[in-house]
């Protein structure tokens, strides 16, 4: 069942809704505009002029920060017929992207796993819509997926199958994949897991795969080798008062005009994360138990904080906490600026520079409790 938001749609009427390539599509909510990002549009929008970007390529960055957006973005841009002012915004192409019902754009990200059987490529086709649906409702703002969400193998299998296809209206295909680190790696026969590897390693010339991840250490490293990395990084402020200032953003995050000021602090140039603001607040305050550990004379609590990073299955969590970190630290900086006191803004400094260190091994397949006790007792140094 696709969801929608448009009243003027009738639940008999929502079963008449166009179908392309075998998709229901959904009722033509159109997505936010993208903020920011000016320097990777560019450059993206210079490479697909030269006809030069990759075929497959991963977009990592904070939780957040628009990565799926670009994405979605950049396949505009691939799918616009007026290529010299691409994304036009006005040709057929763009008009029915901007909605997401372009047949050639496709956009995968995790789900539940479906009930009952094994799924067919019409099951997976029609849970597609739905997510996008539900994503649309709110303009394409959706809280982070579920633990128990992910992109299971018959996802996987679609994808692939949906690749092998001449595209259904354009020149080309695009295929978005959010959250890829969450894609399930073998699931019975990994035939589907061989092909898709196959397909990023070889996109056909009239495919573009871009996948996003902000946990790319828990990526599969065979999916990693085969793909271009590309950093997405946070948004100047600007960009993020211009986010909140919208009034579907503003809507969905129940804030008003006073409260964007301190909004912006606390995104730290990734606004996605204001959606569901909880776990992003429960994320901070793991970052300040962190930083009160970190000076702290009982060893004792510096090494229970450690201990409490979880293992390896807690990375998620852990890279929360330490974009918290620089969160909190970039407010103590602009603190001890504030009040003169150059001594303490460089320390917050140089302990920014520690989190970013500790966040580059993150990204890499160090436990986050070795982690978690070595930067507290750098943090430490530097308190
Ligand atoms: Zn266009």
């Amino acid at each position: 069942m696709v969801s929608t938001t448009d009243p003027t749609i009738s639940g008999d009427d929502r079963q008449q809704l166009p179908r392309v390539a075998g998709r229901r599509l959904s009722s033509g909510v159109p997505l936010l505009p993208l903020f920011g990002h000016a320097a990777l549009r560019e450059r993206f929008r210079n490479a697909i002029d030269r006809q030069a970007l990759p075929g497959s390529l991963l977009l990592h960055g904070a939780r957040g920060v628009g990565k799926q957006q670009l994405a979605l973005w950049t396949g505009r841009v691939l799918l616009c017929e007026q290529p010299a002012i691409a994304p036009c915004g006005t040709c057929k192409s763009c008009h029915l992207a901007a909605s997401l019902q372009h047949p050639d754009l496709h956009w995968y990200f995790p789900r539940p796993r479906l009930k009952g059987g094994e799924p067919d490529l019409e099951d997976i086709r029609e849970d597609v819509a739905d997510g996008i649906g539900e994503r649309l409702e709110n303009g394409g703002l959706y809280e982070a997926p579920g633990g128990d969400e992910a992109i299971f193998v018959a996802a996987v299998r679609a994808l692939v199958q949906t690749a092998a296809l001449a595209p259904a209206m354009g020149r080309r295909k695009v295929f978005v994949v959010g959250d890829a680190d969450r894609m399930v790696a073998q699931e019975g026969s990994d035939q589907a897991a061989n092909a898709f590897l196959k397909l990023l390693e070889e996109p056909p010339a009239n495919t573009t795969i871009l996948l996003t991840t902000s946990e790319p250490g828990a990526l599969l490293p065979t999916i990693r080798s085969r793909v271009v990395s590309v950093r997405v990084p946070p948004l100047a402020e600007s960009d993020v008062r211009a986010f909140l200032s919208n009034e579907t953003v503003a809507n969905q995050l129940d804030c008003g005009r006073e409260e964007i000021g301190e909004l912006v602090q606390l995104a730290g140039g990734a606004p996605g994360r204001l959606i569901g603001r909880d776990a992003w607040q429960a994320s901070i305050a793991h970052a300040r138990r962190v930083l009160d550990a970190a000076v702290s004379p009982d060893r004792g609590a510096q090494f229970r904080v450690a201990l409490a990073q979880g293992g390896a299955g807690a990375r998620g969590k852990f890279s929360d906490m330490l974009d918290a970190l620089t969160v909190l630290l970039h407010e103590r900086t602009r603190a001890a600026a504030r009040e003169g006191d150059t001594g303490r803004a460089a320390h917050a400094a140089r302990a920014i520079e520690a989190v970013e260190r500790a966040k580059e091994r993150a990204n890499g397949n160090v436990n986050p409790q070795l982690l978690s006790a070595s930067l507290i007792r750098q943090l430490a140094t530097l308190a």
